[in-house]
Formats: C-alpha cells, structure tokens, sequence
C-alpha cells in the first residue's frame, strides 16, 4: 500500500464529466490499496474570471479581498469532487486549505506555504476516506485566507505530499508529461522521460507553466517524488522528475528544453547618476512594493551618469514605473523608459556546463532570423534573452529545431518511448 497525492488541474477537473473521470480513477487507485490524497484547482478559465470579476469593482484590487474571492473556485471543484466520489461508493471528504490548516505567510496573492497540520488528514485516510484538498490556498496566522500563485495548486500538492510523506506525487494535467518546449507553441516538441530537478526547476522559473516554480523548489527540498502524467490518458508514465545524481553515469544532451515567458516589461532608467548606491537606491522601492526584478542591466558610465535596465512581470510594470518615476526625480535621473511588449526566450540544460560556446549558437541562429536580441542573462545551465514580443514564437521555435530538440531526446536516459 502506497500513499499518493494526486494533483487535477484546471482542465482536468473543467466540467461534470471530467469530474466523474477523475473520480474514477481516484477510485481504482483506492481499489489498488492505496491511500489518497488528492488536490484540485478550480475549473478551468474560473480564476480568470473571478479576478475579471474583481476589477470590475475595483480596478487595482485590494490583496486580501482578492484572495478572499480568487480562493473560491478550488471551493467548489473539492465539493464536486467529494459528491462525485460518494456517488460511485468511495467514501471521501473535501478540506479547504483553513480546514487541513495550511499556515503561510501573510503575502497575499503569493503566500508561502509555512506548515500543514496533517493529524486530521491522517486520521481520515486510516479511516479509508478520500481526501479532496483545496490547491491554492492557506490561511495566515490572523486567519486570513491567502492564496499561493497562480498554479499554485501544484504547490499545494507537492507540500502536501511533503508533509504526509507521501510515497509520490502526481501532477495530472492536459499534457502526458513535460516536454522539451510547449508542445502547443512547437508540435514537434517531444516528451521527456526524466528530467532532473536543477532543470525543471529552471524551466518553470523561466516560462514553462506545466510546473509551479514553488512546487519544484518544494520537491526538490524535501525529496518527493514528483511526476507529471495526463489526466487524460490512462496509460503512461508521464515525465519523473529525478535527482541529478541519478544521471551522473549518463551523458546529458546539451540543451534539455526551451522555455519561454510572454508576460515581461522592460524599464530603463536613462542617465541615473553614476555613484556607488544607485542600484540600491533604484530597486531598494521596487522590492518595497513587493515587485519581482528579473534580469539587470546596468551600462558602463560615462560623464558621470549611468543607464540602468530591468525587467518585471507585465501586470507588475505600471506599478514599477510608478515607482521609479518618484525615485528617479529624487536621486536626479534624466529619463525612464519603458517597453511591456517584450518576452524571455531561454535555452536550459545541465549539459550546458560542459560544452561552451552554446550562447554563441543561440545568438547566431536569432541573428540568421533577423531578431534582435534586447537583453542577455546567462548562468551555468541557462541563457535567457529578452526579444521583442512578436518574435516569441519564431524564435522558441528555430532554437528548439537548431539545438535539435525535435529529434529522440531520451537517447541518453532510461525508458525511452520515442523509438
Ligand atoms: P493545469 O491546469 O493542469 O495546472 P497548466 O495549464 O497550468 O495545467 O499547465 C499545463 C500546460 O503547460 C500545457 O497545456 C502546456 O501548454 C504548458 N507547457 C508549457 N511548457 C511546457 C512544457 N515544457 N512541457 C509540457 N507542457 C508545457
Ligand atoms: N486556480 C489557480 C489558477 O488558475 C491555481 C491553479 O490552477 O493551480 O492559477
Ligand atoms: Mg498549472
């Protein structure tokens, strides 16, 4: 007998019908003898809607009452799911995240998970019940309802399978696994068997929405076995997202994915004094007003004065330029700019760390595209550039052909299913 936390997404759980399969095969694991937990998002467009919903009342939502109203969706899919468990004779109980009490921090919107109490959870599973999680939400210590992110659901589910010390967590969603890019921006994207964390965690941290950043960063700290499998097939074995030691023996292909992320700005502080502090007296406010800094650029100096370029998420930009425009007068820069039509296309791969001259191959294939490139950040496993939103999916889609990701990508790794 196993412990499994399964994990439904939006579209998996995005009707009656689908609700009744995911009962189903919530039964015949049940039936196999073993016991499970599983976590729901709501359906699928829902959160959409009641975030639409929201700023029809108030254009720049109030944090707490958003998530008051945001959380509500899971609500509804744990109680359908309950009710369509009992209809086919499993015993199953639904807990919204203040139920189980899954505490976070008081970050609404993108709260941290902090504890579970699982005592109650534990006692319903021996009892042979099904438990039905809400994803995506918590509560903080005054009470409130906090909400983790959006896919947080996946979070929820790895934490969960953290704290239960769950023997695997499962990840059904509406693709059978994680593939070398978006298989709906690139048809020839193929499946990964495995894949080590270090680059999922990459992956989803630059675009790739198949995972929650926080849920790979959770799994990778406290060892769960994680996997991403369809909730609409029946057989499979999804992509197993491994521990690099795993693969040491194995040789790595060099780039494993292309992942990308549409929704970037781009601020540049034109002529910011060129002294010691500016940085700081520049983003010091940005991460005051709770924005996220990607990737930083700051030019050489010349006659005394600086520029200075960042990037943030799209819904974050008005924000952060509104910011800036105050700190800017303050410390006496000329001119702020800004472009909210720009993307992040990167390249990730462990092999990168042994085979240099990878930037350079990416750089020559989007110059043989005309594409010009605005901004460059590279680490060991990664190059990441910033390009002008219309060029997104050209250039996912020469870089996944030229790095030949369209070919057998699992050469290398066990249990490959492409040939
Ligand atoms: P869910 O609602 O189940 O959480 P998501 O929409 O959040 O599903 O994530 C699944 C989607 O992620 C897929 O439909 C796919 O379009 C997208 N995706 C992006 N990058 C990848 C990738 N590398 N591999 C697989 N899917 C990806
Ligand atoms: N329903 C939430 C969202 O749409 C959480 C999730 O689906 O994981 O972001
Ligand atoms: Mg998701």
């Amino acid at each position: 007998m196993a412990l499994i936390v399964q994990k439904y997404g939006g579209t998996s759980m995005g009707s009656p019908e689908r609700i009744r399969n995911v009962a189903r095969r919530v039964a015949r694991f049940q039936a196999e003898g073993h016991q499970v937990v599983v976590v729901v998002s709501a359906m699928s467009g829902e959160t959409n809607r009641l975030i639409a919903l929201a700023k029809e009342i108030q254009p720049i939502p109030d944090p707490r009452e958003l998530d008051v109203i945001i959380s509500t969706g899971e609500q509804v899919t744990i109680g359908l799911l309950a009710m369509a468990l009992q209809e086919i004779g499993v015993a199953a109980k639904s807990y919204t995240g203040a139920q189980v009490r899954i505490l976070t921090d008081d970050a609404f919107g993108k709260a941290r998970i902090l504890a579970i109490e699982e005592e109650k959870l534990r006692a319903d599973l021996d009892a042979g019940m099904a438990i039905i999680v809400a994803g995506f939400q918590g509560v903080d210590a005054a009470g409130n309802i906090t909400t983790l992110g959006r896919g947080g659901s996946d979070t929820t589910g790895v934490a969960l399978a953290a704290a239960l010390q769950a023997d695997e967590c499962q990840i059904y969603t509406d693709v059978d696994g994680v593939y070398t890019t978006d298989p709906r921006i690139v048809p020839e994207a193929k499946k990964l068997n495995t894949i080590s964390f270090e680059e999922m965690f990459e992956m989803a941290s630059l675009g790739s929405k198949v995972l929650q950043i926080r849920s790979v960063e959770f799994a990778g700290k406290y060892k769960v076995k994680l996997r991403v499998l369809s909730s609409f097939e029946d057989s499979g074995d999804g992509t197993l997202i491994t521990v690099d030691e795993e693969q040491q023996d194995m040789e790595q292909p060099i780039i494993s994915g292309i992942a990308f992320n549409r929704d970037e700005a781009k601020l540049t502080v034109l002529g910011a004094p060129d002294r010691p502090g500016v940085a700081y007296q520049l983003l010091g406010p940005i991460a005051d007003a709770n924005i996220d800094v990607d990737m930083i650029i700051q030019n050489v100096g010349h006659d005394g004065a600086t520029d200075f370029s960042f990037t943030v998420n799209r819904s974050e930009y008005e924000k952060a330029k509104a910011v800036l425009e105050v700190v800017c007068q303050h410390i006496g820069a000329r001119e702020i700019v800004g472009d909210n039509k720009v993307c992040k296309v990167s390249a990730v791969g462990v092999g990168m760390r042994s085979h240099p001259g990878i930037a350079s191959q990416m750089f020559r294939v989007l110059s043989e595209e005309g594409i010009n490139i605005r901004m460059i950040s590279t680490s060991e496993i990664k190059i990441s550039v910033v390009l002008d939103e219309k060029y997104l999916e050209l250039a996912v889609r020469v870089l996944h052909k030229a790095f030949e990701l369209d070919k057998c990508h699992n050469n290398n790794r066990p249990l490959c299913g492409c040939n």
